[in-house]
């Protein structure tokens, strides 16, 4: 069977306990490689290495990282067949999808930041005739990034690249449960001459490994993505040794839906923002909010939509929704589902697991699911599921939908369907949300700012923000 290694100063090794973790292929519910289950002194190898490296990685200047960044990038993109194949065969999603989604967007994160580099500029202010103050950014040092299950290579590029191309060496720790794109990276690394040291990708627990990267003295700066829970517990060990931190969590977000919207446009784009990657996107709309006078014909359509979805084989390219990402994770989608209906939620559609044929019969797979008859503030519309399942709810005035949107805990992501250019306005300054699409999802423009509020996240990524967020400013005031 297949081991997947580290990759410590330039090289694929074991870890050091000896001990390794199973990768399930969630199509078949079969281990199909293992995984280094790696502790706290493979995390310090990797530090060492990733301090030794500092200098060279930062000497070769902004040409030079961002030359290494983009030979990287072109590989992938030469290898996205390999890639997408496997992204699908560790996660579950449709080798479709992730070969027009995951590969591509985790190429365009490592080219936008190795060049954005190019362009960065220096503040100056001239301060009436007495001074001049300008602000001079250097690499924070050791950047650690950790990383969740669901766009496993897209949300892994996403923490990597803005930090190398900051300058900044990476101690890096994708989900052990999803840990192959990763690894294929490390491979690529080393046959483009990558720089050895500059990235090191330990692989293992989060309790054993993201612990022992969030508490290591030699890493100033953490960017997370994953659960909330998880922030929480990361900002706990990291805030008194007052790292830079930027957690970017969960949600729930919702989609409202008022009834002069442009119908057509809007099922097809609900259907995908509600069920793509089987729902397990974090920008996925989970509470569809529906303006009464349309209610009953939105419900209808949508639902025969659905009911037209295909689950099934990831690799066959009909196949809408493949598996859930492991079976622990379809439980407690199906546990949400069993809470929904003792809340008094009716199943429109879905709510039970999909049994496939042959091969895929272990398989994970869920039926997508739609929901109502459920308020505000029922656990089901309160709690991130994060899978195929949405509630949908009537609401009667803009003031009632805005206060359902608002009512959760979270604010990553909303979506809004209206054609009145005022109310776009008025809705999207309403929602307490990290990001607000109107008309579109998902649409993403790496330049602007990206992350939640509220227990969604803190500390936005995204352009600037993420070049700046790698490095410590210092302002040197020179008299004139
Ligand atoms: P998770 O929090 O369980 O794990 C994320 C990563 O953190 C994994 O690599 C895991 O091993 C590691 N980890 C776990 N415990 C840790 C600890 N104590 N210390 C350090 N690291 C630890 O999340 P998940 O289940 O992998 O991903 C799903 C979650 O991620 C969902 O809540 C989803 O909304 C969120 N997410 C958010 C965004 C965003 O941009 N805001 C994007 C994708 C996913």
């Amino acid at each position: 069977m297949e081991r997947i290694l580290n990759y410590i100063g330039g090289t694929l090794t074991p870890p050091s306990s000896g001990q390794w973790l199973d990768d399930h292929a969630p199509a078949t519910g079969r281990v199909f490689a293992q995984v280094p289950d790696s502790d706290a002194s493979d995390v310090a190898e990797a530090v060492k290495a990733a301090l030794a490296a500092r200098p060279a990685w930062w000497s070769l200047g902004v040409q030079g990282r961002s030359r290494a960044m983009l030979r990287v990038a072109d590989r992938i993109e030469r290898d996205l067949e390999r890639f997408a194949k496997a992204e699908s065969l560790d996660n579950g999603k449709p080798v479709a999808l992730a070969r027009e989604v995951d590969i591509p967007r985790a190429v365009a994160n490592l080219r936008f930041f190795a060049t954005a580099i190019l362009h960065q500029h220096t503040e100056a202010h001239l301060t009436d005739e007495v001074a001049i103050n300008y602000t001079a950014r250097t690499p924070v040092g050791v950047a650690g990034c950790i990383s969740p299950w669901n766009l496993p290579l897209y949300l892994f590029t996403w923490k990597i690249a803005p930090a190398l191309a900051s300058g900044c060496t990476v101690v890096a720790k994708p989900s052990e449960i999803t840990p192959y794109t990763a690894f294929l990276l490390a491979q690529v690394c080393i046959e483009e001459g990558f720089p050895p040291g500059v990235l090191n990708i330990v692989h293992g627990l989060g309790p054993r490994v993201g612990a022992a990267i969030t508490q290591h003295p030699d890493i100033p700066a953490i960017s997370f993505t994953g659960g909330t829970r998880t922030g929480a517990e990361i900002a706990r060990t990291a805030a008194p040794m007052f790292k830079k931190l930027s957690l970017e969590l969960g949600g729930k977000n919702p989609v409202l839906v008022f009834a002069d919207c442009d119908r057509e446009e809007m099922l097809t784009t609900t259907v995908r923002s509600s069920f793509r990657n089987q729902g397990e996107i974090c920008l996925c709309g989970s509470r569809i909010l529906v303006e009464r006078s349309y209610y009953a014909e939105f419900r209808d359509a949508f639902v025969d939509r659905v009911k037209a979805l295909r689950v099934g084989d990831p690799s066959d390219p009909g196949t809408d929704l493949g598996a859930l990402v492991s079976e622990a994770h379809m439980e407690k989608v199906l546990a949400y589902v069993k809470l929904a209906r003792e809340e008094g939620g009716r199943v429109l559609c879905g709510g039970e697991r999909v049994t496939l044929k042959g091969d895929l019969a272990q398989g994970w797979y869920v039926a997508p699911t739609v929901i109502e008859g459920l308020g505000a503030h029922c656990r089901t519309n309160q709690e991130e599921i994060f899978g195929p399942v949405v509630t949908i709810q009537p609401f009667d005035s803009e003031e009632e939908a805005l206060a359902s949107a608002n009512s959760t805990p979270y604010g990553l992501a909303a979506v809004v369907w209206t054609n009145d250019l005022k109310r776009a306005h008025r809705v999207a300054d309403g929602l307490h949300s990290g990001i607000v699409w109107v008309n579109c999802w998902m649409e993403r423009d790496l330049r602007t700012p990206f992350g939640g509020v509220k227990q969604s996240g803190v500390g936005r990524e995204g352009g600037w923000e993420a070049l700046k967020f790698f490095t410590e400013a210092k302002n040197v005031c020179v008299k004139r």
